[in-house]
């Protein structure tokens, strides 16, 4: 592995963003080893496998939910989350705002915005999202700091590319619009194992790659 942490680390560093190491199925000896090379942001999809994950491991790391959140689980992961990923609804949102604020912290969230061509229940649309942040109430405990997007499943890498560019476009514009002097609003999390290199081109500043580092899962 550690040839292939130490390239796309490097990479993912001189383009400024960072790597989320997406660590899903993968066992914790793994994790470890990845941390001992200097890893300190991991992605997991699933609250139950985090939970078990992080109470074996060293406190520093710092534990992203990539995947679709369930709203009767926030409760389980606010105490230590650094950064919800796929949050697709107002109701979501809210809810991670009132468990955030028991446990007395502001938890940094991205909007998941659908820009692929599959059908999917997860994401807001652009309109969605402009109609929602428009009238948006406001959060004392969850901090919107900016978009997550997952492009076409597909080997047509100009379509992905035209995927990555509408999201940055929308991230540019929602930024202008509804969170002008806000620096919070600032994440663009896009990119993984087989476009990662065009997200960043794009203006990526989170990449969430799994198997490039850790294997086929
Ligand atoms: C699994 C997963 C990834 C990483 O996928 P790879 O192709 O293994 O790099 C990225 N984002 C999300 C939301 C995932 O569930």
């Amino acid at each position: 592995m550690n040839d292939n942490y130490r390239r796309i680390s490097a990479a993912v560093a001189a383009a400024g963003a960072t790597l989320v190491a997406v660590s899903k199925t993968k066992p914790v000896d793994a994790i470890r080893e990845m941390y001992d090379a200097g890893q300190r942001d991991f992605g997991e999809n699933k609250v139950q496998e985090m939970q078990e994950k992080v109470p074996q491991l060293p406190d520093d790391i710092r534990w992203h939910l990539i995947g679709h959140l369930q709203r009767n689980k926030v409760k389980y992961i606010a105490s230590y989350v650094h950064m919800i990923h796929a949050v697709d609804s107002p109701e979501l949102l809210a809810e991670i705002d009132k468990q955030a604020a028991r446990v007395n912290r502001v938890i940094p969230v991205l909007l998941q915005v659908h820009i692929a061509e599959e059908e999917t229940k997860f994401g807001f649309d652009a309109e969605e999202l402009r109609a929602f942040l428009g009238d948006r109430p406001v959060y004392q405990n969850v901090r919107i700091s900016g978009l997550m997007g997952m492009a076409t499943f597909t080997d047509d890498m100009t379509q992905v590319r035209k995927e990555f560019h509408g999201l940055k476009s929308l991230f540019d514009e929602l930024k202008q619009t509804y969170f002008a002097g806000d620096e919070h609003f600032m994440h663009l999390s896009m990119g993984m194992s087989s476009d990662y290199e065009i997200a960043l081109e794009e203006g990526s500043t989170l990449v969430r790659i799994g198997t490039l580092l850790f294997g086929a899962r």
